[in-house]
């Protein structure tokens, strides 16, 4: 018998969005063998579509062909959304329930088109697991790319807790107060097999919590280590910090002035908004138990981040997307993944086809396969969506899954309807009971 990955899958017919940008247009044929993509174009010669044995064949007609969908920021082990019924010890019951909820979560994720998710910061290396046991092929789910815990000082966000509580195991922050303990961190981090940093600056952005200084050091050591960086900075001072120090990509950047982005663009850093949250937790942020003030404060980073997004846009900054699912309960899996397209459509100024570019082929940065991922030619890795409707016209064709047809993933078809009750990928904002 031949397994799935020695088989070649050939797509046929349909309209391809190679994910680089170009129009798109009718296609005769993808052709993927193993986990790779052999051709787009015409049917090779030679290829025998009638072999059933060694080729399956796809038809795409009247379909819509695309790199699958990769969220540059997705959190899969803070233990959120929170279950009923199920107790919550300082927001993860256990890294045993932790770690297997992660697991359920990332097969969500993958069943909604999303083939790679950049994690930037878990609870313990629960996602660095998680990322092994995916590579093994012991369980379905997407590319992970993760950090650990965020590097954080006291006053950044996730350090909650009183002065001497600290940051115990289970939270998604560890505390270092200098630059000896940062770098002793990132040493212990890339030790136990994490793609990148996280830092993290202050919650809202209304204080700077981490010295340029600090950054630099980290970032020296992140890369000595060959581990990127990135740091969650929502201010404008730690957004120029951050830039200036080098680092390999900036999440939010909400306060940022037109003057910080400049120096963003200056060092030729990448920066994530992330506005899908924001938005999100506006709309809904009530309804799960966050302050009339919260929602305050969240419109105001709203603002300036829709701001950011035309700015960055102006200055040609690269903007890659993410959406921050899985952070707080309002933010549940499978749902939102695709929506940041959909927001730089409509608020940002950007065209359907640059937001589509943003989340694949600019993308593949934050999962660190620049060079592999995110579009479809001869040559990359085969991550592969089709879709029943064409996202070139309404974006928000790409949410929820709700309009897919297939999903590869590293040439492999994924079930879409695993349980085979003809119920696929049916998400619902709240967190189901199971
Ligand atoms: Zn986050």
């Amino acid at each position: 018998m031949t397994s799935q990955n020695q088989q070649t899958t050939v797509i046929r017919n349909g309209t391809l969005i190679d994910g680089s940008g170009g129009s798109a247009v009718e296609n005769e044929a993808v052709v993927i063998q193993g986990n790779r993509i052999t051709s787009v174009g015409r049917i090779p010669p030679g290829l025998n579509l009638e072999d059933k044995e060694s080729v399956r064949v796809i038809d795409a007609t009247g379909r819509w062909i695309m790199p699958g969908l990769i969220d540059g920021h997705c959190h899969l082990s803070f233990g959120q959304p929170a279950m009923p019924g199920v107790s919550i010890g300082r927001g993860t019951a256990s890294a045993e329930f932790t770690t297997l909820k992660a697991a359920r979560n990332a097969q969500t994720i993958l069943r909604s088109g999303v083939t790679s998710v950049s994690i930037p910061g878990g609870t313990w290396f629960i996602d660095v697991a998680l990322r092994e046991a995916i590579n093994a092929g012991m369980l379905e789910g997407p590319r992970i790319y993760c950090a650990g815990r965020f590097i954080v000082t006291y006053g950044s966000i996730s350090d909650n807790e009183p002065s001497w509580v600290g940051t115990p195991e289970h939270l998604n922050g560890v505390l270092a107060n200098n630059v000896s303990d940062m770098v002793t961190e990132v040493r212990r981090q890339t030790k136990h097999g994490v793609d990148f940093i996280k830092m993290a600056d202050s919650t809202w952005g209304d204080t700077q919590t981490i010295s340029k200084e600090e950054l630099s050091a980290v970032v020296d050591e992140a890369h000595r280590r060959n581990a990127r960086i990135s740091i969650h900075s929502r201010g404008s001072d730690s957004t120029r910090a951050a830039a200036e120090a080098g680092m390999d990509w900036i999440m939010h950047a909400d306060l940022a002035t037109e003057a910080d982005l400049d120096a963003v663009a200056e060092a030729g850093v990448r920066i994530m908004p992330t506005v899908t949250f924001l938005k999100h937790a506006v709309e809904n942020g009530r309804d799960f138990g966050r302050s009339e003030q919260e929602v305050d404060q969240i419109k105001h980073n709203l603002e300036g981040a829709v701001s950011v997004l035309e700015t960055a846009r102006k200055l040609g900054v690269k903007v890659m997307c993410g959406t921050d699912t899985g952070n707080s309960p309002v933010m549940p899996y499978g749902l939102l993944h695709a929506n940041e397209a959909e927001i730089m459509v409509k608020y940002g100024g950007y065209s359907p086809m640059e937001a589509i570019v943003a989340c694949t082929r600019d993308n593949a940065f934050s999962v660190g396969l620049e060079n592999d991922l995110g579009v479809i030619e001869a040559g990359k890795l085969a991550d592969i969506i089709v879709l029943d409707k064409d996202p070139v016209a309404d974006v928000s064709v790409l949410q929820a899954g709700r309009h897919l047809s297939w999903v590869i993933k590293d040439g492999k078809i994924v079930d879409l309807d695993p349980k085979g009750d003809g119920e696929e990928t049916v998400l619902s904002l709240r967190p189901a009971a199971d």
